[in-house]
């Protein structure tokens, strides 16, 4: 699927239905150059599912982790009750990416979100695939891809 987006308010909305698509359990990558709005998709679907706290692209951390529902409040998607969001820009090995035995947190409650997956060679058995590209000024267009 493709959307275009003028400003990052679409792109989250482009996100938040997407959003709606997820059951829990997946992995989504997302590819696009810096600044391209991978971390503005990541917002825009975790305000979907609820998630009141600030999403900073992970950068400086190695992985952020925002709980969904919980505490007396429903999630708003089935089984979901965890987001995880990596940005991999600094990684240079897989080494690293081992230490976080990311294969245990593929779990049916947890979605994990991972920016620049290209940054290194692994197999992420991503089940959907997000690429944004710039088309010119605030114009991006998103490619969904979901196997
Ligand atoms: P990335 O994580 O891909 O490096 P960010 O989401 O952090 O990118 O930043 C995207 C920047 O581009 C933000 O400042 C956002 O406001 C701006 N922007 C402008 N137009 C769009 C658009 N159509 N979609 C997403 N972001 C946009
Ligand atoms: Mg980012």
């Amino acid at each position: 699927m493709k959307f275009t987006t003028h400003n990052a308010q679409e792109t989250k909305t482009v996100a938040a239905e997407f959003a709606a698509t997820l059951h829990g359990g997946e992995t989504v990558v997302l590819i696009g150059d810096l600044g391209a709005g991978k971390t503005t998709f990541v917002q825009g679907l975790a305000a979907a599912l609820g998630v009141t706290a600030r999403v900073k692209s992970p950068t400086f951390t190695v992985m952020n982790e925002y709980l969904v529902g919980g505490q007396g409040v429903p999630s708003h998607y089935g089984q979901i009750r965890r987001l995880l969001h990596l940005d991999l820009y600094r990684f240079t090995d897989a080494t690293e990416l081992r230490a976080l035995a990311l294969e245990d947190e593929r779990r049916p409650d947890t979605v994990v979100l991972i920016e620049w997956p290209n940054a290194i060679t692994y197999d992420f058995s991503a089940n959907v695939v997000v690429t944004i590209d710039h088309t010119g000024g605030d114009g991006r267009e998103i490619t969904i891809n979901q196997s």
